[in-house]
């Protein structure tokens, strides 16, 4: 029996029908006109999605976590030095894997549920000379949302390449590449782009690529080496067929299925439903006298929030009675609060009906729990959003 739970986690998220049955279509060969099309096509659209019309896309089998591989792979050789700015766990993994290729990282991380502050962001660049920064649009442990805009600024300025961990946020939080001088931005199909998981994929500037052309070092992982893969991201854009490593031929036919979507709906259409419902979803559990996770109301995101248990209730308690009410939510995932917050993810195709549903789920845990409050209060201020 299908299983007929809401799914409102930070990724996997509810993927749309066409595109599971563009999914389950019989595979075809890596070089089949259709599916050459389809690639290719796919790669064209990303740099509509993320607003970057000469972006290099990359598209590659892997998760989340081989995109900022790639990142920091290619553009990082023994001995540069990297400052990543971290507001969770994403940007702590950022830390960790850079250092792994050899970088010398400089660390700013923001106090639990703050940002890092632009004074510190710019003291730092004037200070080091630093290659690279990375920073973490929305860390999903954590629901803060860095100002991306105005990193990309500061980075143009002091000649700083600058690497956007927009897991959580391509496709639904708004992104100019482009016009932000943002130069790579990186993401993974399971989150709001809404393809089942198993693709990295992102989009690299010229400057970013013109920093990889010039290395002097040969890419330490063979994989994720985009000498290997560019000729093959450009074979099919030009619609013409190539071979490095066998594409994950079902899941790029679905996300082409799914960014065409993406398209239609228009990204400035996009990041404003995003907002709408993610302001419609706070206003309820504002209501329901919630304390958010992300302490400053400027720098919450519209894909995720992450709220605090009530005194006296915990994930075991409530996470089960949420899902009796039929929606699936994510516990804590940040070390330090781990069993204190729960996760409420609303990007993708998330829809004004899921954001009451999870709202009335949520009250139904919690009036199971024994929390105290009048029954219906956060659909009243959700719909009042709405
Ligand atoms: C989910 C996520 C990742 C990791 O992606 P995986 O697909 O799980 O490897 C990295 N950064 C952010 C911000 C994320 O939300």
């Amino acid at each position: 029996m299908k299983d007929r739970s809401l799914l409102m986690i930070p990724g996997p998220i509810e993927f749309e029908p066409e595109v599971m049955t563009a999914l389950g279509m019989p595979t075809t060969s890596h070089v089949a006109p259709d599916f050459i099309e389809a690639f290719g096509r796919a790669l064209e659209t990303m740099r509509e999605v993320w607003l970057a019309p000469n972006g290099q896309p990359f598209v590659i089998a892997g998760s989340g976590t081989l995109a900022m591989e790639l990142a920091g792979a290619n553009l990082i050789e023994p001995g540069d030095r990297a400052l990543v700015l971290s507001t969770g766990v994403f940007g702590d993994r950022f830390e960790d894997l850079l250092t792994r290729h050899g970088a010398e990282v400089t660390v700013l991380r923001a106090p639990l549920g703050c940002i890092v502050p632009h004074e510190d962001i710019e003291d730092a660049l004037a200070k080091g000379s630093y290659k690279l920064l990375t920073v973490t649009h929305v860390d999903t442990s954590t629901a803060v949302r860095m100002p991306i805009e105005a990193i990309g600024m500061l980075c143009r300025r002091y000649n700083v390449l600058s690497v956007v961990d927009g897991v959580c946020s391509v496709a639904g939080e708004e992104i100019r590449q482009e016009e932000w001088g943002l130069d790579v931005v990186l993401t993974a199909s399971q989150k709001a782009i809404g393809v089942p998981p198993g693709l990295a994929l992102l989009v690299a500037s010229q400057r970013a690529m013109d920093a990889f052309s010039a290395r002097k070092t040969p890419v330490r992982s063979y994989y994720a080496d985009w000498a290997k893969w560019l000729p093959i991201m450009t074979a099919y854009v030009a619609r013409k067929p190539s071979y490095f490593g066998t594409p994950a031929v079902n899941l790029i036919a679905a996300l082409d299925v799914g960014l065409q979507q993406l398209a239609a709906e228009g990204m400035p259409a996009r990041f404003s439903r995003h907002e709408r419902l993610a302001a419609a979803f706070r206003a309820g559990v504002d209501v329901l006298g919630l304390t958010h996770v992300a302490e400053d109301g400027d720098y919450r995101a519209n894909m995720l929030t992450a709220c605090r248990y009530p005194k006296g209730i915990d994930a075991a308690s409530l996470l089960p009675e949420i899902k009796r009410a039929g929606v699936i939510v994510a516990g804590g995932l940040h070390p330090d609060i781990k069993s204190e917050y729960f996760r409420v993810g609303h990007m993708g195709a998330v829809r004004p009906g899921d954001i009451l549903a999870a709202l009335g789920a949520l009250e139904s845990g919690l009036a199971d729990c024994g929390y105290v409050f009048e029954p219906g209060v956060s659909l009243a201020a959700a719909v009042r959003q709405l």
